[in-house]
């Protein structure tokens, strides 16, 4: 064996080790680079997820109560499950009707009253309209408005009330302010923490017979007469 072919053994060994090596890195930059754009792909789906649920200035409803919190029950029907159904249904109009809407719940989920308003805020949304059910004896429908009678939250209030009136209620009960029976400076905390225009709409009451009746028959014109007195109210183009 001669000098020359040594070297030239080990010539090609180190060139194999370096062509190794040079695989290597290469392999190496292509599984971070892999890694990178997986986390951007799914960074950009969850943003994109996130930005359809939640649109930035638009409507928001809010279906009041939820999962555990069914608000008020009357043989075996739950207040969660109305307000949920009609909240579906304006939602359904507002759409329709060229309208970014965002719910504080589309789902039977538990979500607090705070979330409710902070997601409201935190999206810019332009009015913040609470779906509810009465409780106790009583029947017709009654909206409230903050105790301070502010505009045009009162507005709002008035031309949805309108609206029910001309689909057919049982009684209309009129726009109150504050908090239950207008005995105290307090409102509801929907109403107060949202910094937006906004009310809450009692719609019927969940133990009288004919509210319930009434509320399942015209539930779709029901859902109208809100979706029109919100677009009405603000001026807001389909
Ligand atoms: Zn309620």
């Amino acid at each position: 064996m001669n000098n020359l072919y040594l070297n030239r053994r080990a010539y090609q060994r180190r060139r194999n080790d370096r062509r190794r090596r040079q695989l290597r890195r290469r392999r190496n930059i292509a599984l971070l680079l892999l890694i990178a754009l997986t986390a951007l792909l799914i960074f950009g789906i969850i943003k994109c997820s996130r930005g359809t649920q939640y649109p930035k200035g638009a409507i928001c409803i809010d279906p009041g109560h939820g999962g555990d919190y069914t608000g008020a029950v009357y043989e075996g029907r739950q207040e969660k499950d109305d307000t949920l159904r009609i909240s579906l249904e304006i939602q359904k109009i507002l759409e329709k009707r060229g309208q970014k809407v965002l719910m504080t719940r589309d789902s039977d989920s538990n979500i607090g009253l705070k979330e409710r308003t902070d997601l409201a805020n935190q999206y810019e949304s332009i009015v913040f309209v609470s779906i509810h059910r009465n409780s106790g004896a009583g029947k017709g429908v009654e909206i409230w408005v903050e105790h301070t009678a502010p505009e045009p939250d009162t507005q709002l209030a008035k031309a949805i009330l309108a609206n029910l009136n001309d689909v057919g209620i049982q009684a209309d009960r009129g726009v109150k302010f504050g908090y239950r029976e207008n005995n105290s400076d307090a409102d509801y905390s929907v109403n107060r923490e949202s910094e937006m225009p906004s009310c809450l709409v009692e719609l019927g009451f969940m133990e009288n017979e004919l509210d319930n009746q009434m509320f399942d028959e015209h539930l779709k014109e029901y859902a109208e007469a809100i979706a029109d007195g919100i677009i009405d109210t603000f001026h807001l183009e389909e």
